[in-house]
């Protein structure tokens, strides 16, 4: 397994459009391991896209089970993902591996049902909500070409510089 070099904003290749997974093949399942190994290398982030990693194919992972207070379905890999239906909105603040120094304030439905496929190309469905919903949509704009910094509320103050975290001696 190999730890997989995650793409910065302003990188330009941020903003191109993942293709569908037509082939569930070994080379997609090792790239899956990597993916995964590179996830969990980042302590509290619960999502991440293979488009961040330079891999322009529609595959996401969304973990959120490490905050407890939100409801969730668990550590999920998702193959072309689909949103089918859309209800409410919530306001929360988001963050990115591929943006670190910031987050931002952005607006997103607050209950989804959402199709993918499995890692063995089985047909998954889910009703989400909340956080989990939230993570899920912010990693299906990477899809997309989107950063949550395409989406943000407002262009003066939804945007907050990340507090230093102070190293130790
Ligand atoms: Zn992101």
């Amino acid at each position: 397994m190999a730890l997989l070099n995650v793409l910065v904003y302003p990188d330009a290749r941020l903003s191109q459009i993942s293709q569908p997974v037509m082939e569930f093949s070994e080379d997609l399942r090792k790239f899956m391991r990597d993916l995964e190994e590179t996830f969990r290398s980042f302590p509290g982030c619960v999502g991440i896209a293979a488009p961040q990693v330079g891999r322009f194919e529609r595959i996401i992972l969304v973990d959120i089970s490490e905050k407890p207070k939100h409801v969730n379905h668990g550590f999920l890999v998702l193959i072309n993902p689909e949103i089918t239906f859309y209800e409410g909105s919530s306001l929360g603040r988001e963050g990115c591996l591929s943006v670190p120094d910031y987050t931002g304030k952005v607006e997103r439905a607050k209950f989804i049902t959402l199709k993918a496929l499995n890692q063995k190309g089985e047909k998954l469905e889910f009703q989400m909500s909340g956080y989990e919903a939230r993570a899920v949509q912010h990693e299906i704009d990477h899809l997309d070409g989107k950063l949550f910094l395409d989406r943000l509320v407002s262009r003066r103050n939804a945007l907050s510089k990340r507090a230093e975290i102070p190293t130790k001696p």
